[in-house]
């Protein structure tokens, strides 16, 4: 049995939140912080000395004796750099522990280790971390010790974005200016600021890690590159919401009291639709609070798996055959008062404001369905989205009965006059209670689901950082508000300009609306019709970035510059090529390294004992011997060329200079010439004798954990 903890007392323990301020911090100083904080106010120069001092007091007394500031490079992972909070010591040998104002407002990292695309090129390697208020710092305790860990922004010399953090506070202010005239123009003059909510539920997959460490593709690259289907898969559906066993069980218990502790508010957890795959959501927070917390909770994961034997496979496809990882983006606009202007209310055909709120968000994944696209491409997503797995590669949106009913109505007559109402679920058993049903059900299918209060963008990559979803998600509404805005606020007549405008975007944009199965190949025929974008990989993605279009909407914002743009792409580019790079290199390593020689060996012996068998008895049938000899051998002899053909083209492209040709090549030339050496050798390993094999099975990874 398990410990029992108090989920309440523990919540938080590790970070300086709010009530901790305002007991540590003098009265003046806790008031102005706050003000930057809730209302987002630029933060009064001479406090950082006085928060600093009560950060370091509060961080010390609970053991930590490092500082960090704690920033998200265009890596994809978190980086810090330690300091110890030690000054030099004095003539008796005495140390002092310090911790400046200075040094908790600005980190100065050498920006010139991470990527930075042209940016590095055009400007000076300075880079400077600037801490960011708005989100709590916080203890990490692990093997180094207690660390106080100050979430900041990383920027360039001259102010260029070279992280995850900056961009999406940009677009976080330029959804509250937008979304906050929208407001204004209903009547409300009570709310100050609207903030997104974010709340992303995280898949991974855990396996032993005595397993992980005989597999080099995995510890290289987070996949399989090799591996026959097991003769069981996910075909029974027993694993979905099945019993959590022991093992993993004691892990997410651990994993959830280290969260809780973070002050992030771990909710759900089950198994998932794949053997060894389970999912982990947190009730959702502020986007910048839960882009960060979302980063936690993937490096808790890994840390806590390796307490328990275990590996978490944060990759979106470790296994083929099985279904991969993704992460659901549940996103939501919320006042300071708590409206949430996602909310239909009971009968959204009355709801004006909401009706407006949802044509603009289907005006602004139309008209940018291809930054969307791109801003859930990662390398490793290339596998689920348009390949042949959830979700498609099509950008559309399910809005259910209730809501398309309602659409229809003012796209026909003109007026909405009623709205579909869920009544009650009649389960046919006298003790059960009658529920309440919802207005519409769910569509597992499509990529971007309006889920009763939130839109659920599903297309993300579970080892990905949601920072991108959320910052296009953020600036396209916003724009879409904008316009909104500044046509409505000119109107004479107001209710009658809102009612014409709802209509002309509905009728505009009604195509970006699909309820049916989006997994059908009809589907993807019909969204051709439509004119709908079809981006089918992460290298086809990239180049929406910077068409004038998006440089126009993100200039608009402040959020990108045209260069910021262009060295995102250009990163993503050399990304795709180096992840593919060194899966080629890895299959090459494993193939001549192991698999072939595993082969020969169990050749030999298999001509050995035909020999022998032979020897001893001329007349026994070896036919079976025989074949599986020739078989093995000519597969063998596959294996061997589409090994040669691998090493000559991973070696041409990595002759190219970087960018998209040679980030293409890799797609269309090393891919396939990947998969040409994977298929023998996958059909070698039905044949050899297991203990030959030199390395656990897709069986005994993804079923013995
Ligand atoms: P599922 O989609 O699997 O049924 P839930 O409906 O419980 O799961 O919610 C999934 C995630 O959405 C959770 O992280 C939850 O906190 C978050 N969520 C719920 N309401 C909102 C909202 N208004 N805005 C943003 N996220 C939300
Ligand atoms: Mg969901």
């Amino acid at each position: 049995m398990s410990e029992r903890v108090n989920v309440a007392e523990i919540f938080g323990e590790s970070v300086f939140n709010d009530a901790v301020m305002r007991e540590r911090l003098p009265k003046s100083v806790y008031k102005k912080l706050k003000k930057t904080i809730v209302e987002g106010k630029e933060l009064e120069a001479g406090i950082a000395d006085s928060v600093a001092q009560a950060m370091k007091e509060w961080a010390v007394e609970r053991g930590a004796t490092h500082y960090t500031h704690w920033f998200q490079p265009l890596t994809g992972v978190t980086a810090e750099k330690h300091d110890s909070f030690i000054s030099a010591p004095d003539t008796s040998g005495k140390i002092m522990l310090e911790f400046s104002g200075k040094e908790l407002v600005k980190g100065e990292p050498d920006a010139s280790s991470f990527p930075s695309g042209g940016l590095r090129a055009t400007f000076e390697a300075r880079g400077y971390t600037a801490w960011d208020c708005t989100s709590p710092a916080f203890l990490k305790e692990d093997a180094t010790g207690v660390t106080l860990c100050i979430p900041t922004a990383f920027c360039s010399y001259t102010g260029e974005a070279l992280d995850k953090k900056t961009p999406l506070l940009r677009s976080m202010q330029a959804i509250d200016q937008q979304a906050l005239r929208i407001l204004r123009l209903f009547g409300n003059t009570t709310s100050k600021k609207v903030t997104p909510s974010v709340g992303p539920e995280q898949e991974y997959f855990l396996v032993d890690r005595e397993k992980y460490l005989q597999r080099k593709d995995l510890i290289y690259t987070g996949r399989t590159l090799f591996g026959a289907m097991p003769p069981k898969g996910q075909e029974m559906d027993d694993h979905y919401f099945g019993t959590i066993r022991e093992r993993i069980g004691a892990f997410m218990n651990e994993v959830n009291r280290e969260l809780w502790k973070l002050g992030v508010s771990a909710k759900t957890q089950h198994n998932e639709v794949a053997p060894a795959q389970h999912e982990l959501a947190p009730i959702y927070a502020e986007a910048n609070l839960a882009v960060d917390h979302n980063q936690m909770v993937m490096e808790t994961l890994k840390k806590v798996a390796g307490r328990h034997g275990l590996t978490c496979l944060l990759h979106e496809k470790p296994f083929a055959g099985v279904n991969g990882s993704g992460k659901h983006n549940n996103w939501s606009i919320t006042t300071d008062d708590g409206i949430n202007m996602l909310n239909p209310g009971e009968t959204p055909h009355e709801n004006i404001q909401f009706l407006l709120v949802l044509a603009c968000i289907l005006k602004a994944v139309d008209i940018h369905a291809d930054l969307l696209r791109q801003s859930a491409a990662d390398v490793g997503n290339d596998h689920r989205l348009g390949a042949n797995e959830a979700p498609p590669a099509i950008i559309s949106i399910f809005l259910g009965e209730q809501l398309e009913d309602v659409i229809d109505q003012l796209c026909s007559t003109g007026e909405a006059t009623h709205s579909k109402q869920g009544g009650k679920l009649m389960t046919g058993v006298a003790t059960l209670p009658d529920l309440d049903k919802d207005a519409t059900d769910r569509n597992r299918t499509s990529p971007f689901a309006f889920t009763g209060n939130k839109f659920e963008f599903r297309m993300v990559g579970s080892a990905d950082s949601i920072s991108s979803p959320n910052v296009v998600l953020n600036t396209i509404v916003a724009e879409a508000f904008k316009e909104a805005a500044d046509e409505l606020e000119q109107a004479k007549d107001f209710d009658l300009a809102v009612h014409d405008m709802i209509k002309e975007m509905l009728a505009a944009h009604k195509r970006i609306i699909f309820n049916g199965n989006g997994y059908s190949d009809a589907w993807v025929e019909e969204a051709g019709k439509r004119g709908l974008p079809n981006i089918r990989s992460m290298v086809d993605a990239i180049p929406s970035l910077t068409t004038d279009k998006a440089v126009k909407l993100f200039e608009g914002f402040g959020v990108f510059t045209r260069a910021e743009l262009e060295s995102r792409a250009e990163i993503e580019y050399e990304t795709y090529s180096k992840a593919i790079n060194i899966e080629a290199r890895t299959m090459i390593d494993m193939a001549g390294k192991q698999f072939i020689p595993a082969v020969i060996k169990y050749i030999t012996q298999l001509a050995q004992s035909i020999n022998e068998v032979k020897t001893a008895c001329a007349a026994v049938d070896v036919s079976v011997q025989t074949e599986l000899l020739t078989e093995s051998s000519d597969l063998l002899s596959e294996a061997k060329r589409a090994l040669a053909a691998l090493v000559e083209i991973d070696e041409s492209a990595c002759r190219m200079e970087e960018g998209r040709d040679q980030a293409v090549f890799y797609r269309d030339q090393v891919i396939p010439a990947m998969n040409a050496l994977r298929e023998p050798i996958d059909k070698l390993e039905m044949l050899v004798d297991k203990e030959l094999w030199p390395m656990p099975s897709y069986g005994d990874l993804i079923f013995e954990v």
